[in-house]
């Protein structure tokens, strides 16, 4: 059984072009009009591939294949249809409309699965709103009622807000909790969105795991004073008090292990003068690493250091552990890609995905294609129509494969 690359690739073209502007990539930002006008397409298109479809109380856009029984399991296939501000084509809307092109292809075959089929498109993966993963989180049941009344950044709508505007009741988002015994299994193919695939000649990625991330805003304090009456033993320097961290952090993360990085990625000083002595330095401190275990270590270890050479304060931004993917599922797409006749290699994702809401509850499988260039999250986003259908194909094996398994 094949996926039809042709199809899946003017599925790719059309949706490509909503919120398209030349020069400038896609922009669907998550509920806006170009977001709405791109979950309506694929309402259409779900529904001319025969599949019933509902968007639930956190805006998910679910179609359904039902399954021959009553009462059947569920096995989703998700991503996501929203972009960042220029971004490109592939991120989140190849693992949707692949979803939909397996379930097309499953439907004119007659194939009945053991399971109810369902493929969704989850709301504001990419954070518009706030955090980011917003639509799985919500299907897991995660509480979000707090988040969805904060704001971002000013003229950005919160979610409580933008839910209603589109007509759904933000005090019902309870409602788009699943029980996670009724989902058999979580699968999404996704770009891989760095370059060590194309670079290394990998054909096909299983996903082994989806690093955790820890976010922290330091501010060290000093004291504001004239920079050139000011002796330079008589400072209180917030920049210089803070400085070592900078060197320090880094080397902490290298002597932990390989696979940990630690970025200080912002930098400012108050009250930010060529001719005033800096009385605050602020700077962001991000920690990422599949084991929680290595960035919990350096976030006490800076809290250490702090504590013992400056005068500081430490607000944590969020901390979201790492997931390790089903390993009977790394197998299955292992299987899937070599019997493709793939390069296939498997590979940690160093970003986000709705995979990572799942993975701690529920059988998550991940499949990643390359990045021409490793380039993501703007208008250069490409992935070769040849990647593109090895993708789908493996994703429709593994469908294949866990069917027969349960059958
Ligand atoms: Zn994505």
């Amino acid at each position: 059984m094949r996926i039809d690359q042709h199809r899946l690739q003017r599925d790719l073209e059309e949706l490509g072009q909503i919120g398209y502007v030349e020069g400038r990539g896609v922009t669907r930002l998550a509920l806006t009009e170009e977001d709405l006008q791109g979950r309506q397409w694929l309402i259409e298109k779900m529904q001319e591939a025969g599949m019933q479809v509902r968007v639930d109380a956190a805006a998910n856009v679910i179609g359904r294949l039902p399954a021959p029984g009553e009462g059947a399991q569920v096995l989703a296939i998700g991503s996501h249809l929203d972009t960042v501000p220029q971004g490109g084509r592939f991120d989140g809307a190849l693992g949707v409309l692949a979803g939909l092109e397996c379930a097309r292809v499953l439907n004119e075959n007659g194939v009945s699965l053991p399971w109810d089929l369902e493929v969704i498109n989850f709301t504001d993966e990419e954070g518009h709103h706030y955090a980011g993963t917003f639509g799985s989180r919500a299907m897991v049941g995660e509480r979000l009622t707090e988040e969805m009344r904060r704001q971002k950044v000013e003229g950005v709508p919160t979610l409580t807000e933008d839910l209603n505007r589109v007509g759904l009741d933000p005090g019902r988002i309870g409602e788009a909790r699943r029980d996670p015994g009724e989902i058999r299994a979580y699968l999404e193919l996704h770009v891989e969105q760095g370059n060590r695939m194309e670079s290394g000649g990998i054909d096909l990625a299983p996903v082994t795991g989806i690093v955790g991330i820890y976010r922290y805003v330091v501010t060290v304090f000093g004291m504001a004073n004239h920079a050139g009456t000011t002796p330079m033993a008589s400072r209180s320097d917030a920049l210089v008090a803070a400085a070592p961290v900078f060197y320090l952090l880094p080397e902490w993360a290298r002597a932990r292990t390989e696979s940990m990085v630690a970025t200080i990625g912002q930098v400012t000083v108050e009250p930010g003068a060529v001719n005033i002595i800096p009385s605050q330095c602020r700077f962001s401190v991000e920690l990422r690493s599949l084991q929680s275990g290595n960035m919990a270590r350096i976030r006490d270890r800076l809290i250490e250091w702090l504590d013992e050479h400056v005068e500081a304060d430490v607000q944590t931004v969020y901390e979201k552990d790492g997931v390790e993917l089903d390993a009977d599922l790394i197998e299955i797409i292992s299987n899937a890609g070599c019997a493709e006749g793939l390069n296939t290699v498997p590979l940690a994702s160093g970003a986000g995905h709705d995979a990572q809401t799942f993975a701690p509850v529920v059988p998550t499988g991940m499949i990643f294609v390359p990045s021409r260039g490793g380039l993501s999250h703007c208008p250069e986003e490409y992935s070769e129509p040849e990647w593109v259908a090895n993708g789908a194909q493996v994703l429709l094996r593994t469908v294949l494969e866990l069917a027969a398994k349960d059958a």
